[in-house]
């Protein structure tokens, strides 16, 4: 998977960094830190943390979901998006990838405001809409394995109020999707979720091609 934009040369990359990146000490600190790890290109782009952390304010979110940690990049940017009363629950399987998540979350003081929940997210997605939580969430983002993609967006959909908003990471898969020579399961998987949310009318669509495409779902009223 790609871990920087798309379709921009070095140069032209560079150059958008330079000219907008506004990334916070701690996250570059950590990016750093992932950048070493051999799961390092999972990280999300620091162009995309800056993008949604832009959508938590632009919708005034208090409440995120976030499916697929890893070391907690993408939570941190959200966390830090949110208001001082804001929550995210956090959905991985790694007590190993979270325990620098939870360090970084410390150092920046969010701590408190993450609910980290180290079980198999589709249970703990189940859990949140058996206790009542559906239609609570303002914000949710899916980037978790691939092979369970739809599960998460359809729980995402249910968790989400109206007017909330999805996003859904690795949908471009560095260009694998448009590739009719790849047929592994991952890229299959994909690009049955990309067609089925091409014509879903139970959200507004938009696939921005940031970093490796980031799918913005928005719900509203099936119709
Ligand atoms: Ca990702």
């Amino acid at each position: 998977m790609a871990n920087q934009t798309l379709g921009l040369d070095d140069r032209l990359y560079h150059y958008l960094h330079s000219i907008s990146l506004r990334e916070p000490a701690v996250l570059t600190q950590l990016r750093r830190e992932t950048a070493q790890h051999p799961m390092g290109r999972m990280q999300i782009a620091p162009e995309q943390g800056q993008f949604m952390a832009l959508l938590i304010q632009l919708m005034g979110a208090r409440r995120a979901l976030e499916v697929g940690v890893f070391t907690g990049y993408s939570t941190l940017a959200v966390a830090l998006a949110l208001p001082p009363d804001g929550k995210i629950v956090a959905c991985d399987v790694s007590e190993d990838y979270t325990a620098i998540a939870r360090r970084y979350w410390r150092q920046a003081g969010v701590a408190d405001q993450i609910d980290l929940r180290i079980a198999p997210a589709l249970e703990t997605l189940d859990r949140l809409l058996a206790t009542g939580e559906a239609g609570t969430f303002d914000f949710a983002f899916i980037d978790a394995d691939k092979s369970n993609y739809d599960g998460y967006y359809e729980r995402a959909l249910q968790l989400v109020r109206l007017g909330g908003l999805i996003a859904i990471d690795n949908v471009l898969w560095s260009g694998q999707v448009a590739d009719p020579d790849v047929k592994d399961k991952r890229t299959h998987v994909i690009r049955a979720l990309n067609q089925k949310l091409h014509r879903d009318p139970r959200i507004t669509l938009s696939l921005v091609p940031i970093a490796d495409g980031l799918t913005l779902a928005l719900k509203r009223e099936a119709g």
